[in-house]
C-alpha cells in the first residue's frame, strides 16, 4: 500500500465527519464551542440613554449653568418619570438612566456645589451629548450579533449575555474513547518494574482532546492480544462515542494488532500509512458511526499526528468551519537537510519569528518535544533549507499544545 500525502489523508478523514447535532448549552458551558445558529439581540443595549460617567445630568441648552440640584439617579434605577426642569440638574452615576429631557452629563470633577446650586469650574462637557451612552448605541433588539459557525470566546459569551441570552445553540461536544495498546504499559505513577513503561499517550491525547472541546468517555490500557483488543473496540463502539482513538500497535510488527482488531470488531479501514515523519503508521477507519484514528505509539509521533488529525476531526465534529491547523511563516534558525519522500514535521522552538529545530528529532524523545512550541513543516521532496529562509510552521500555542 503506498503512503498517502498528509493533505489527502486529512481531507479523507474530514470527509468521514459532519458537525454534530446542536444543543442548547448554558453560557457557562459554551467557551471554545461553535455556534450552530446565529445569535440575535433580545434587548437594546443600552436599554435607554445612560450616563457614562459620575456627574450631573443637564440640558445642554442650560450651559454653562449654574443649576439647581433636583434629585439623584444611580445605576439600577428605572428611568425617572419626572422630566428635568429647565435650569435644574440631577446627580447621576455611571450606568444610570438620564432623566427625560437631559441630554448631557457634566463631570463631577468640573463642578463645585454651593448649597443646592451646582456651578461649572472646569471646561465642561464641550458638546451636546457628551458622557451619554445613547439607547441601543451598542446594539438594538433584533440585530444580528453572531453568525452560525462563530467560535465562542470570552468576548462573544459576554456579548450574548448582554443581549439577553442565558444559553446558546452550539454543536454537541464530540465524545471520545481512548485505547492505549501495549503489553509494556503501566498506569502513570504506578510501580514500573523492568520491561514496563508508564503510559503517557492516553493522558496526552485526553488533554489535547479536552482542550479542543471534546469529552473523554474512556481512557484505558489494552493488552496486545487480538481478542482483548477486539473486545475493547466493540465496547467503545457500543458506548456510542463519536471518536475512538488508539495509540500504538499501528505498525507492521507481530504485536501490532490495531488493524486486525478493528476489522474483527466489525470496523472498516479507510486508509493506513501516511507520507509523513514522524507518524507514518497512522490508521483511519470507522466502527459503526464512530470514526477511528489509530495513532502511532511513539509519544512524539502520537503528539504530531494527534495535532494534525485528531484535533481537526474534533473541530469538524464540534462545528468549526476551518478545522485544519493554521499554517504561518517563520525564519529558519538553523539549516535543514533535503526532505525525502515523507513530509517532515520538525519540532522547533519559535521565538521572535525565528523557528529553531530542537536538538533531538527522535520520535520517542519526549523531553526534547516538550521543550518545543512549534512544528516546522517541510514538504516531501523539499531541497535543503538555509538559515534565515522562510518556512511554514504550525504554532503550538494556536493548537493549545504550548503556553
Ligand atoms: P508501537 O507502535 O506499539 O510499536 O509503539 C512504539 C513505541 O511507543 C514503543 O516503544 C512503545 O513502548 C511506545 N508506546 C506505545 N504506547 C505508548 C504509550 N501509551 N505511552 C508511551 N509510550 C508508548
Ligand atoms: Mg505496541
Amino acid at each position: 500500500m503506498s503512503l498517502l500525502p498528509v493533505e489527502q489523508a486529512q481531507a479523507r478523514l474530514l470527509a468521514l465527519a459532519a458537525p454534530l447535532s446542536a444543543e442548547s448549552a448554558a453560557l457557562s458551558d459554551t467557551a471554545g464551542r461553535w455556534l450552530a445558529e446565529p445569535v440575535t439581540a433580545r434587548r437594546d443595549q443600552p436599554w435607554t440613554d445612560l450616563s457614562a460617567m459620575d456627574g450631573y445630568a443637564v440640558h445642554w441648552a442650560d450651559m454653562p449653568g449654574p443649576w439647581r440640584l433636583a434629585g439623584a439617579v444611580q445605576a439600577g434605577a428605572a428611568q425617572p418619570n419626572q422630566s428635568l426642569a429647565p435650569g435644574t440638574c440631577q446627580r447621576i452615576f455611571t450606568g444610570a438612566p438620564l432623566p427625560p429631557g437631559a441630554d448631557t452629563v457634566v463631570l463631577q470633577e468640573d463642578v463645585a456645589a454651593e448649597g443646592a446650586m451646582i456651578r461649572l469650574i472646569g471646561d465642561g462637557p464641550g458638546a451636546q451629548g457628551r458622557h451619554v451612552r445613547p439607547r441601543a448605541g451598542d446594539f438594538a433588539i433584533g440585530q444580528a450579533l453572531l453568525a452560525a459557525g462563530t467560535r465562542l470566546g470570552p468576548p462573544q459569551i459576554a456579548l450574548a449575555a448582554l443581549a439577553g441570552h442565558g444559553a446558546l445553540p452550539v454543536h454537541r461536544r464530540p465524545r471520545i474513547a481512548i485505547l492505549s495498546t501495549g503489553d509494556e504499559l503501566v498506569p502513570p505513577g504506578a510501580p514500573c518494574p523492568p520491561g514496563k513503561l508508564p503510559a503517557s499517550n492516553g493522558l496526552m491525547i485526553a488533554a489535547m482532546a479536552r482542550n479542543a472541546g471534546a469529552r473523554i468517555e474512556a481512557d484505558i490500557l489494552v493488552l496486545d492480544d487480538l481478542a482483548r483488543m477486539t473486545e475493547a473496540f466493540r465496547a467503545a463502539g457500543e458506548s456510542g462515542v463519536d471518536i475512538i482513538v488508539t495509540s500504538g500497535g499501528a505498525s507492521v510488527g507481530d504485536h501490532d494488532l490495531v488493524r486486525p482488531a478493528l476489522e474483527a470488531a466489525g470496523g472498516l479501514i479507510d486508509f493506513w500509512r501516511i507520507a509523513m515523519r514522524p507518524g507514518k503508521p497512522l490508521i483511519v477507519g470507522t466502527l459503526g458511526r464512530a470514526i477511528v484514528i489509530g495513532l502511532p505509539g511513539n509519544p512524539v509521533s502520537a503528539l504530531v499526528t494527534g495535532s494534525l488529525f485528531l484535533l481537526p476531526l474534533i473541530r469538524r465534529l464540534a462545528g468549526a468551519p476551518d478545522p485544519l491547523p493554521r499554517v504561518s511563516e517563520a525564519c529558519l534558525g538553523a539549516a535543514l537537510p533535503a526532505v525525502g519522500g515523507r513530509a517532515d514535521y520538525v519540532r522547533a522552538v519559535l521565538a521572535g519569528g525565528i523557528a529553531t529545530p530542537v536538538g533531538t528529532q527522535d520520535s520517542a524523545a519526549m523531553h526534547a518535544a516538550a521543550g518545543a512550541n512549534a512544528l516546522i513543516v517541510r514538504p516531501a521532496g523539499a531541497p535543503p533549507a538555509a538559515i534565515g529562509e522562510s518556512v511554514a510552521i504550525l504554532d503550538w500555542t494556536t493548537l493549545g499544545l504550548a503556553g
